[in-house]
């Protein structure tokens, strides 16, 4: 069962997805709307932003008695590694030494690379069809002028 809701704006612009999860999970505790204390269900609020929290997507999670309608929240925090906001702050210059550092830890991972690049000459420069060690060399050469 889906309830699809766009959100209102004063979201950030992001188009959220509000989920609204069937109540099978019984759990005792206080009711977030009237505060008492009895069997409360749960009401799930998705939202399509990548977060650390549980899952890939974040949400809010709303307890209730039987008697209150959930109310979804009206904000929300989000968690982000702050590792990983440093990454998106890279630089073009980092972000190559980020791919060459890939390569010198897994030459698979630039073998991939070296044999794309072979493909192309094979099927764009005459001669190459049949020279699968020549065509490597070059793609090899070329990689390393590009990265490492
Ligand atoms: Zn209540
Ligand atoms: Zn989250």
């Amino acid at each position: 069962m889906m309830l699809d809701k766009t959100k209102k704006p004063g979201t950030g612009g992001i188009k959220m997805l509000t989920e609204i999860m069937p109540g099978g999970d019984v759990e005792f505790g206080k009711c977030e709307i009237c505060g008492k204390e009895t069997n409360l269900q749960r009401e799930y609020y998705y939202y399509g932003v990548e977060c650390e929290c549980h899952g890939p997507t974040h949400f809010e999670v709303v307890r209730h008695c039987k008697n209150c309608e959930p109310k979804e929240p009206k904000t929300t925090k989000i968690t982000v590694t702050t590792d990983s906001l440093r990454r998106r702050d890279i630089t073009i210059e980092q972000a190559r030494n980020r791919i060459i550092d890939a390569f010198a830890a897994d030459p698979d991972f630039r073998r991939i690379y070296v044999d794309n690049i072979a493909c192309v000459i094979m099927d764009n420069i005459p001669g190459f069809k049949r020279n699968k060690e020549a065509r490597d060399d070059i793609a090899d050469k070329i990689l390393k002028w590009i990265l490492a």
